[in-house]
């Protein structure tokens, strides 16, 4: 089966083919620039090819990218029909989506009613998937929510305690995102401690991070809210911050509330407790020069990330197993030893020789440390591809 992976930005569109059952990808590309020029940059094995190509729309970067998955050098199917299915990730699925689904005409509508929620990305989202519905109308197309995993948490994890009608109103509660992250990981989990039912926290750290509570495969919590504002302070988002303080900075400096909201996505976080970098990698090496700054940022991360794991292991009365993933979960060894150093209280124990290891599936925790300790590298695409498979399956 080949499962078209579509991940369509305002000016961009992502795009990889995957088998879902060996996760093997056959060929990837990004369409770049689209509403400017286009340009489109495509991946075989090892094999680049770079082409500018103009793309007005998504329309024409969805059928560059048919042409060259075709094209007789760059190409890796000889038609269309080989394309058993496209998979669309789109950011919120709001109240709407509990699960991945078919696109239909409601589909369409429901994810159009969520846009107030998402308004920068479900809008090139549905560009995507137009695009793709009008170049090739006979593939079924799924929809994969970034927020839909974390529909299963109760009211007490989601509600804001602000006033209800702007929950019935306008459904404003928590929502969470890396969605498909955490439940591949969730999935993986289960299969590597061999177990459906056990509670674990999943710890997806990257540029942007976020954190959630599973109970038997289900999310019970997760740190993002709203928006990706919330939570654990991350690459250059601020995480959590008393909401008075946008009020504060207004206020005081003549600011628009978007343009404090933007410091705040843009200008925080890392970037802004280090003065020099997002990237975890400039602050390791800015600590070991001495860099208090860095040191800081690296330890304030550590610390919010181990206290979100206190709080879900309260939330959960218990933790059997934690897990890291995402750029800086699976690379940083450091940032997993500082996390662990604080979980020590409940009983969390790593191996550093285990844990001095990276970017693979392992074990870190020894074997009588009272939470297994796992670094699970996520695969969104492969969680997208196989939840498209098994949807068109079905519906055959
Ligand atoms: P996103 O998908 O949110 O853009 P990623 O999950 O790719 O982000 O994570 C990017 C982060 O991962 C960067 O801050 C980078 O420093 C960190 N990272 C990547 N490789 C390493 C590494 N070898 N050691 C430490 N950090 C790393």
């Amino acid at each position: 089966m080949n499962i078209l992976i579509i991940n369509a930005g305002s000016s961009s569109l992502k795009y990889q083919l995957m088998n879902p059952e060996t996760g093997e990808v056959s060929a990837k590309g990004l369409c770049e620039r689209i509403g400017i020029d286009g340009r489109l940059n495509h991946k075989v094995g090892d094999n680049k090819v770079v082409k500018d190509i103009p793309m007005p729309t998504h329309s024409e970067a969805i059928a560059a990218t048919l042409e060259i998955l075709q094209d007789a050098e760059h190409g890796v199917i000889k038609s269309v029909a080989e394309i058993d299915a496209v998979g669309h990730r789109v950011l919120h699925g709001g109240m709407e989506f509990f699960d991945s689904c078919i696109i239909d005409d409601e589909v369409i509508a429901a994810i159009e009613k969520c846009i107030p929620l998402g308004p920068l990305h479900n809008p090139a989202n549905l560009m995507g998937i137009r695009a793709c519905q009008a170049v090739m109308p006979k593939t079924p197309q799924v929809a994969v929510f970034d927020t839909a995993f974390h529909m299963t948490m109760p009211p007490k994890a989601y509600r804001y305690a602000i006033p209800t009608e702007y929950y019935e109103n306008d459904s404003i509660r928590r929502y969470g995102f890396h969605g498909t992250s955490h439940k591949y990981v969730a999935k993986r989990t289960a299969e590597l401690v061999g177990k459906k039912e056990f509670k674990m926290v999943n710890c997806h750290l990257g540029n942007g991070s976020s954190m959630s509570a599973v109970k038997d495969g289900k999310c019970q919590d997760t740190t993002m809210g709203l928006t990706p504002l919330a939570g654990v302070p991350m690459g250059t988002r601020s995480g959590d911050i008393d909401a008075a303080v946008v009020q504060f900075i207004c206020n005081k400096y003549g600011m628009s509330v978007d343009e404090c909201l933007n410091m705040l996505n843009k200008k925080s976080g890392m970037l802004a407790l280090s003065g020099v970098s997002s990237d975890f990698r400039d602050l390791e090496d800015g600590a070991k020069n001495g860099n208090e700054a860095c040191a800081l940022a690296r330890d304030k991360f550590c610390y919010e990330v181990a206290k979100y794991v206190g709080a879900y292991a309260a939330a959960l009365n218990g933790i059997d197993v934690l897990t890291f993933t995402a750029g800086v979960g699976e690379n940083d060894c450091n940032v997993r030893a500082a996390v662990c150093e604080y979980l020590g209280f409940m009983g969390v124990k790593i191996d550093p020789e285990l844990n001095s290891k990276r970017g693979k599936e392992m074990v870190i925790s020894t074997p009588d440390s009272k939470v297994q300790v796992w670094v699970v590298p996520t695969n969104e695409e492969l969680m997208i591809a196989q939840d498209t498979a098994e949807l068109v399956n079905a519906a055959k």
